[in-house]
């Protein structure tokens, strides 16, 4: 048997992921769950899985989350050192599945212990991603990518020939606009952003997805996991989302992964790794494609993938500012205090101001990425004055 740990157990690839173990539950120990603030969630979650510990990261919580558990023998904990302290505890695989910023701390800690860590939470690759891979190298930890691009790339990667590789192509479903015109952009709400036509996910990469800005992360992620030249990561819109990305050889040959639009299928393979198992993900019927297409970027509606190209050319810093900036502008714009454009364009503004400095330690990354939130606040305090004066 197996242990395993998944943190943000509660989110869409939490879910997805003890779907994915419920498939094999004679293989797997689940040792910690954890959560934001869904108590009754994580304690069904928690009680449904034998886990040994359920972790709320909202400590005023706590004592709801000991109820909830009562009379199970689940040990219940609360708050940030707790989830950091959970993730320290030996396992052989965790899922590091919390959205954010938030998820960097606990990653760090699982990181340190070493083992197998299956890595969906892309902000803290993208902010903090030499931090990070510096660890695992040191520790001896494996990180695998969940995120399904990177994951696909992971799957048709040579490592043995990557002098070889002349391309990594990432794939973008194109998400609800991308027939939109810069109009409707601009007069996008929530509800119609959060609708994705291909992919079921949390909020945050939703509105991430509609803007691109998801895919601008993206390749930030794949330049840190693969580390090729950056002229050699490119983007094409491929409205299926059936080819989940590509390599391509300097022999001419595209190696490509092809599923279903269902997370279940990277995590199965996360998990499995480095066998290949059976899961609970959805089956492509090829005989049943019309079509696969491919289409360049319009990067004149959509320039954050732009924005990224220059952040990596710019350094960590950058990076990370569009980051943090984008984090706050995602839930401005979900709260309607700010509109669909100016997501992106505050991300950009922020990211432009950032520094060339060495983010070389834990604190130092916290610090700066606390300081370019204020910074965003504050451009997001001025766009939202600027429409209530004009509503
Ligand atoms: P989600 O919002 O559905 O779930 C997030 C999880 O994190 C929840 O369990 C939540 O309780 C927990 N959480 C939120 N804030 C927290 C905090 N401050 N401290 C501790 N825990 C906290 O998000 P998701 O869609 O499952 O995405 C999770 C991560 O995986 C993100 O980084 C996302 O970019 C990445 N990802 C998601 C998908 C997808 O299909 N959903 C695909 C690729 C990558
Ligand atoms: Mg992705």
């Amino acid at each position: 048997m197996k242990s395993v740990s998944v943190f943000g157990s509660t989110g869409s690839i939490g879910q997805s992921t003890l779907k994915v173990i419920a498939h094999h539950r004679d293989d797997y120990d689940v040792r910690v769950l954890s959560a934001y603030s869904n108590v009754d969630q994580l304690a069904a979650q928690a009680r449904e899985f034998g886990a040994a510990k359920a972790v709320i990261a909202d400590d005023s919580l706590y004592n709801d989350l000991k109820e909830a558990l009562s009379g199970s023998g689940i040990e219940a904990a609360a708050g940030e050192d707790a989830l950091c302290e959970a993730a320290s505890e030996p396992v052989d695989w965790t899922m590091a599945a919390i959205v954010g910023m938030a998820g960097l701390k606990p990653l760090m800690a699982a990181i340190e212990r070493g083992g197998v860590i299956a890595i969906a939470n892309k902000e803290p690759l993208v902010a903090a991603g030499a931090l990070v891979m510096e660890s695992a190298k040191r520790h001896g930890a494996t990180l695998l990518p969940v995120d399904s691009e990177h994951n696909a790339v992971f799957q048709v990667f040579d490592s043995h020939n990557k002098n070889a590789i002349e391309r990594i192509i990432l794939t973008a479903s194109g998400g609800p606009f991308r027939t939109a015109s810069r109009d409707e952009l601009m007069c996008a709400t929530p509800k119609q952003a959060l609708n994705h036509p291909n992919w079921s996910m949390g909020d945050k990469i939703t509105i991430d997805s509609a803007t691109y800005m998801n895919k601008a992360l993206e390749l930030i992620e794949a330049k840190i996991l693969f580390d090729v030249d950056l002229e050699r990561i490119e983007v094409l819109v491929h409205p299926q989302s059936v080819v989940h990305s590509m390599v391509e050889y300097a022999d001419g040959s595209i190696l490509a992964q092809m599923g279903a639009p269902d997370m279940c299928t990277p995590i199965t393979h996360a998990l499995g790794w480095p066998e290949r198992i059976e899961g609970p993900g959805a089956k492509l019927d090829l005989s049943a494609l019309s079509e696969l297409t491919f289409e360049a970027v319009d990067h004149e509606r959509f320039p954050a993938i732009n924005l990224a190209y220059d952040a990596l050319k710019r350094g960590q810093a950058a990076c990370l500012a569009l980051n943090a900036a984008n984090e706050q502008a995602v839930a401005a714009f979900l709260d309607k205090r700010i509109g669909f454009c100016d997501i992106v364009d505050i991300a950009g503004e922020i990211s432009g101001k950032a520094e060339d400095l060495p983010l070389n330690s834990l604190d130092a990354i916290l610090g700066y990425d606390t300081d370019m939130r204020g910074l965003a606040d504050h451009a997001i305090a001025a766009v939202s004055s600027k429409r209530t004066e004009a509503a």
